[in-house]
């Protein structure tokens, strides 16, 4: 979440939700560091919750200003704050019927109500369209090939008889990830505020991945196991499904029945079938099924065939992957392929870990599945795509300012970014103000 102050108008770029220490994020999520009713406007950059998911609550308590979006993310976050919402409803509930003692933990940060009414408020803007708000605030997004509907907003500014420009990277896409289209060039500007997530590091090249799957599938379908593949419901699970679709078409992997257990994901499904312009053809002869009922998903757990299932929960902490793993945590057989990064302490990280054993739900399980990380889905840019996508922009930017990362990601860009001749580039502080004119 950054505000944009141009004379009187406030801007705010994103206001997703902070996940972290429980306590840590439940302050920050509940409260704002400025009057909500006092925002003119929100820029959103795409659909993920940690960069929309606070909306409802903004609305809430009183943001009534327009949210500019593009289409494919208007119709994203119908979905993603309405399956949010129902998880702050349900959590209150539960809180309520444990006793919580303060009452705000009894009350949900939003619900359904407030997420359809942030929708409401959706303004959608084209890419490449020079949209005039005011006299003193014009903005264009450009594509940032992270996720269907992702923008950079590059923002033109007038103040005092002269013009800013500002550019929010929002999440930058990853080069090369052929699903999406790649990540656009990020423009020049007297600001640039840009993600760092994969700062000093790099992805692992597409034909690698694809080696490492293949090896892992083949040994498991060897077996007679299952490979699971935990995944985030909205992007990773749509990149993984699709590479998983084209391997198999292609031979590199064996074909064996594909299964998606995430209701959500499969809501997804429609709107990436609505945009499907925007997307890589699936290779469509490779059927996918989508597990809706929680009984369904059961079943096809349980048969003795292999198969592959990706199922909702990127770090296994919640989500359906839980009952999966449940099931075959103890067996040799199968497999668990982990495409996200795991925190660690997460149940993903425990799992990762070489020990024979786990515990989740209560209980010591045997840990005799074999554990495989396959790195590269990720929808974001690596070391090489900033210094390669941020190129253009050097020579006109005055200052970088690196969001969204841990310190060791941004503290790598800053030093690559500083070599490469930005003269200004560091991770602020939060609530940190930077005066541009
Ligand atoms: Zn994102």
């Amino acid at each position: 979440m950054h505000l944009l102050e141009v004379g009187p108008y406030r801007l705010l770029l994103d206001c997703g939700l902070h996940r972290g220490p429980r306590e840590e994020a439940r302050l920050r999520n509940r409260h704002f560091p400025f009057d909500p009713a006092s925002i003119d406007a929100v820029v959103l950059s795409h659909a993920h919750i940690d960069h929309c998911g606070n909306l409802p609550n903004l609305v809430r308590q009183g943001f009534t200003g327009p949210i500019y979006c593009t289409p494919a993310t208007q119709d994203l976050i119908a979905i993603m704050l309405a399956d949010s919402a129902r998880i702050q409803e349900d959590d209150a509930q539960v809180a309520s019927l444990a006793g919580a003692r303060r009452p705000g933990d009894r009350r949900p940060l939003y619900n359904r109500q407030d997420a359809f009414t942030a929708i409401e408020q959706c303004m959608t803007v084209q890419y490449d369209v020079a949209y005039t708000i005011n006299d003193a605030v014009q903005l264009r997004f450009i594509d940032a090939g992270h996720l269907l509907g992702s923008a950079i907003t590059s923002l033109t500014l007038q103040h005092a008889g002269r013009e800013y420009r500002v550019t929010f990277t929002g999440d930058l896409g990853r080069r090369g990830l052929s699903y999406l289209p790649p990540p656009s060039n990020v423009p020049a500007g007297d600001l640039i505020i840009c993600e760092s997530t994969y700062g000093g590091k790099p992805h692992d090249t597409i034909e690698g991945m694809a080696a490492k799957m293949a090896d892992v599938v083949r040994r498991t379908a060897a077996r007679g196991g299952k490979v699971l593949i935990p995944a985030f419901s909205l992007g990773r699970t749509q990149i993984v499904v699709h590479y998983l679709r084209r391997w198999m078409a292609e031979g590199v992997l064996p074909r064996l029945p594909l299964y998606v257990d995430s209701p959500l994901a499969a809501e997804i499904d429609l709107v990436c079938d609505d945009y499907a312009d925007y997307l890589a053809p699936d290779a469509e002869e490779i059927e996918v099924e989508y597990l809706l009922s929680a009984d369904e998903a059961w079943y096809r757990s349980t048969q003795p065939d292999p198969c592959v299932i990706v199922a909702s929960g990127g770090m296994c902490e919640g989500g359906r992957i839980i009952q999966h793993l449940k099931q075959h945590v103890d067996d040799p057989r199968s497999s668990l392929v982990l495409v996200s990064y795991q925190a660690p302490g997460s149940l993903g990280g425990q799992l990762l870990e070489p020990k024979p054993n786990v515990r989740f739900h209560g209980r010591t399980w045997n840990k005799w599945i074999e554990v495989v990380e396959v790195n590269g889905f990720s929808g974001h840019a690596d070391q090489a795509d900033f210094a390669a996508l941020l190129a253009p922009a050097l020579g006109a930017t005055k200052h970088v300012r690196l969001v969204h990362g841990e310190p060791s990601q941004s503290e790598a860009l800053t030093a690559a970014l500083l070599a490469q001749g930005f003269p200004d580039v560091r991770a602020p502080e939060r609530e940190e103000v930077l005066a541009l004119g």
